[in-house]
């Protein structure tokens, strides 16, 4: 579903991305940790084309995407991506913003748009706030609207950063709980987190990106229960 190989990215000087490999088959969930700063948000971003690469090669679905010819619009609609901060539209109410994107991105209808709203406010829980504005929900509700929004587009892949590092401990559980369904489900999914629990339980294969560059990948069973490089154990001995 996604490849990248050789990934790099500077901000200046600063060489965030140090080539990044990187395969996710279908319905694979990938979980990236690391180290606050180790260039986690800027992969995903440059997997999303939020962010430009340098140099190396993103293939989607075996598709070498080209930033000069291919239409990124269309390419991030195949990539939907959970933000920390949730970036919903607050003067939006919870159904328009899940449409917005259906609506004037893809063109679509918007009784249909509606429907698959709604079908998927279903799925998080979240169909009785149709008509609520995001600033009377709490956190765990935003970022649960945040991910039907992201599945409205009809993604072939779901990247995640860091969904829950900005909920109340209490709130976290929710929203786990509806990326381990949609997991459950088979969608691919990229997921960045601290939450070591999700990971082991979730994911298909953990990477730990240290200084731009993956320093260690495997099953989680590897990664937690035996990791191989000094770095990893140093890193997971703190987050542990
Ligand atoms: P992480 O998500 O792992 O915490 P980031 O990808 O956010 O790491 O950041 C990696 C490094 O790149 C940090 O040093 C950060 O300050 C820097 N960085 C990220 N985005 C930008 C940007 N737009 N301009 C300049 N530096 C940036
Ligand atoms: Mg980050």
């Amino acid at each position: 579903m996604i490849r990248v190989n050789n990934l790099h990215k500077s901000f200046g000087s600063l060489k965030v991305l140090q080539g990044v490999d990187l395969e996710v088959k279908k319905s694979e969930v990938v979980v990236l940790i690391g180290a606050s700063g180790s260039g986690k948000s800027t992969f995903l971003r440059c997997l999303n084309f939020l962010e430009m690469k340098d140099s190396g090669e993103i293939y989607i679905e075996n598709n070498l995407i080209d930033v000069k010819k291919d239409n990124l619009n269309k390419v991030r609609e195949q990539v939907g991506m959970v933000f920390q901060h949730f970036n919903l539209f607050p003067h939006m109410t919870v159904l328009e913003n899940t449409i917005e994107a259906p609506v004037h991105v893809k063109g679509m209808d918007k009784n249909e748009a509606t429907d698959i709203a709604e079908e998927y406010l279903e799925k998080v829980g979240l169909l009785d706030r149709a008509n609520q504005y995001p600033g009377t929900l709490s956190g765990g509700q935003k970022q649960r609207v945040a991910i039907a929004r992201a599945l409205a587009m009809k993604p072939k892949v779901m990247l995640f950063d860091e969904p829950t590092s900005a909920l109340d401990p209490e709130l976290v559980g929710e929203v786990l709980g509806v990326m381990k369904s949609l997991a459950e489900e088979g969608m691919t999914m990229v997921v960045v987190t601290h939450e070591m629990g999700f990971a082991r339980e979730v994911a298909d294969k953990v990477l730990y990106l240290d200084q731009g560059r993956i320093v260690e990948e495997g099953t989680p069973e590897q990664i937690f229960g035996n990791p191989k490089e000094e770095r990893t154990q140093a890193f997971l001995s703190k987050v542990l």
